[in-house]
C-alpha cells in the first residue's frame, strides 16, 4: 500500500508546565530517525499539545506509531480508536508495557511489537508498502548500541526540544545486571550492560545544540565497576563540551569510585539519582543486591559522593512486604538529616512481567478494580502485607505532605545550590528545585485520577 506518513505518537499526561512539556520524546525521535527520508514523519507528544482534534486528517495510507508505558496504555487505546475512526488501518503498539504484556495490547492494536524495535521497526514501515504487515513483530535482539538509530537532523529540527522541552533525555548506556523484583527495566532493556560508542555520544550532543540533559540508562552508576575505563573515558571526553550540567539514575556503588567521581564532576555531571529503594533490611531480597537497607551505608554514600561535588537524590519505594507506617516516618526522618539533595517517595507498584506481580496474583492480592492508569507509583494497587490499603494511603498522604512541604522543598534546593561556585548559580537554579517539584507533582496525581 502506498506510504503518505508515518506518525508517532507518544501519549503523556503532564501537559506543558510553565510553556514546555518536562522530557523530550526520545525513543520515538530514534524511531522517527529510521524512517527513510522519503516519507513524511510526525511526532505527536500529548504532553506538547492536545492531539485529539488531529486524528480527522490521517487516513489509510498512514502509518500509526503509539509507544506507550503501563501506566498511559489507556490513553494509546483510545488514540487507537481516534485512528482507526479516521480511516487508519495499521495502528503499531510498542513500548514497555507491550512488551511486558502483549496480549492485552493485542485486543485494540493492530500490530504489537516487542523489544526494542529498532531491527523491527523499518522491517514495519516496509511490510506496510508491501501489504505484508504480521499481527505481531518480536524484537528479540538486546542490539549493539554502535550505531543503533542514530538522530537524523530532519527529527532533531522537526521536534526543536530547545524550545518546546524542559529536560533533553539522552541514552549512554542501557541494560542491568541486577535483579530487583520490581523492576520492569530489566525486563524491556535486559540485564546485560550495553554501552554506546563514546564518539557517537559526543557527536549527538554536539548535533542536538544541547547543553543539558537526564539519561534514560537504567542503571549508569553500574558502568563504574564493568567498565571503569569506558566511564573514565566517557567522563574526560564530555568534560570538553560546554555543558550546563547532567543528571542520571544510578545506585550507591558509585561512591567506591573517588577517582570517577571527581572525574564526573568535571564532565558536569550535577546530581546521581540513587536508587536506595528502602530502610528496612528485611527487604534486602527483593533489592536484588544493590543495597542492603541500612542507612549508616546509606550516609557514607552520600557523603562520599556529595563531598566530590555531585548531588544526591534519595530514590524510596514503599510497600514491601515487611514495611509498616512506621518505616516509612522513619524514612522521612532518615531522609531529613541525610543531607539529601531531592528525595522521591514511591508506593511499589506491580508492574506486568515483574516476580513481585507474579507474586501477588499467587497469592490473590492485587487489586483488580484498580485499572492501568492508577500505575503511576502514588497509588496502591494492591493489598499490602503488614498494614491495611487505607494505612498505606495515609501513611503515604503524610509522608509525602512533609518531603514536599515548599519549605522542604526550598531547604533542600538551596542545599544543592551551596555546593556550586557563586558564577555557577543562576545556571544551576532550575535544577537545583526542578527535580522535587516534579515529585510534587507525581504526588498531585493522586487526586487527579
Ligand atoms: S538496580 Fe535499578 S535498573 Fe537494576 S534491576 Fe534494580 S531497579 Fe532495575
Amino acid at each position: 500500500m502506498e506510504l503518505r506518513k508515518v506518525i508517532l505518537i507518544h501519549p503523556g499526561r503532564e501537559g506543558r508546565i510553565f510553556g514546555k512539556a518536562p522530557a523530550s520524546p526520545y525513543t520515538l525521535m530514534r524511531l522517527a530517525s529510521l524512517v527513510p527520508s522519503e516519507i513524511a514523519v510526525e511526532i505527536w507528544d500529548q504532553d506538547w499539545e492536545n492531539l485529539d482534534g488531529k486524528f480527522r486528517y490521517l487516513n489509510k495510507h498512514d502509518l500509526v506509531g503509539i509507544t506507550a508505558k503501563t501506566l498511559a496504555v489507556e490513553t494509546a487505546e483510545r488514540y487507537a480508536q481516534l485512528a482507526h475512526q479516521a480511516g487508519v488501518q495499521a495502528v503499531v503498539v510498542g513500548g514497555a508495557h507491550a512488551t511486558l504484556m502483549p496480549e492485552d495490547v493485542a485486543r485494540w492494536a493492530d500490530v504489537v511489537v516487542t523489544g526494542e524495535a529498532y531491527y523491527t521497526w523499518p522491517k514495519i514501515i516496509a511490510d506496510f508498502q508491501n501489504d505484508t504487515l504480521q499481527p505481531l513483530y518480536n524484537d528479540t535482539n538486546w542490539a549493539d548500541l554502535t550505531g543503533v538509530a542514530p538522530l537524523t537532523d530532519r527529527v532533531i529540527n522537526m521536534v526543536d526540544e530547545r524550545h518546546r522541552y524542559w529536560t533533553p533525555l539522552l541514552e549512554i548506556t542501557r541494560g542491568c545486571p541486577r535483579s530487583c523484583t520490581f523492576c520492569t527495566a530489566i525486563r524491556v532493556s535486559g540485564q546485560r550492560m550495553r554501552f554506546r560508542p563514546i564518539d557517537e555520544i559526543i557527536e549527538e550532543i554536539k548535533r542536538r545544540g544541547i547543553d543539558r540533559f537526564f539519561l534514560t540508562d537504567d542503571n549508569f552508576g553500574l558502568a563504574f565497576a564493568i567498565d571503569y575505563d569506558y566511564s573514565e573515558k566517557l567522563f574526560l571526553a564530555l568534560e570538553k563540551l560546554p555543558l550546563r550540567g547532567w543528571t542520571t539514575q544510578a545506585e550507591m556503588m558509585v561512591a567506591k569510585y573517588p577517582d570517577l567521581l571527581k572525574l564526573s564532576r568535571r564532565a558536569h555531571l550535577d546530581k546521581f539519582f540513587i536508587g536506595f529503594e528502602s530502610i528496612n533490611p528485611s527487604n534486602r531480597r527483593e533489592l536484588g543486591g544493590k543495597s542492603k537497607g541500612l542507612t549508616s551505608q546509606y550516609q557514607e554514600a552520600i557523603n562520599e559522593i556529595q563531598a566530590h561535588g555531585v548531588g544526591v537524590v534519595g530514590l524510596f519505594v514503599f510497600g514491601f512486604d515487611a514495611d509498616t507506617p512506621k518505616v516509612m516516618w522513619e524514612t522521612w526522618e532518615f531522609g531529613k538529616k541525610s543531607g539529601l539533595d531531592s528525595m522521591s517517595a514511591t508506593i511499589l507498584t506491580p508492574y506486568p512481567g515483574t516476580p513481585f506481580r507474579d507474586q501477588l496474583i499467587e497469592e490473590n492480592r492485587l487489586i483488580t478494580t484498580k485499572s492501568w492508569r492508577y500505575y503511576d507509583t502514588a497509588h496502591v494497587t494492591y493489598y499490602p502485607k503488614c498494614m491495611t490499603v487505607e494505612e498505606f494511603e495515609q501513611a503515604y498522604d503524610r509522608l509525602c505532605r512533609a518531603i514536599y512541604h515548599p519549605f522542604r522543598i526550598a531547604q533542600r534546593g538551596l542545599r544543592a545550590l551551596s555546593r556550586h561556585p557563586w558564577r555557577r548559580i543562576p545556571s544551576k537554579m532550575f535544577g537545583s528545585f526542578s527535580t522535587d517539584y516534579g515529585y510534587r507533582r507525581t504526588f498531585a496525581w493522586r487526586y487527579e485520577l
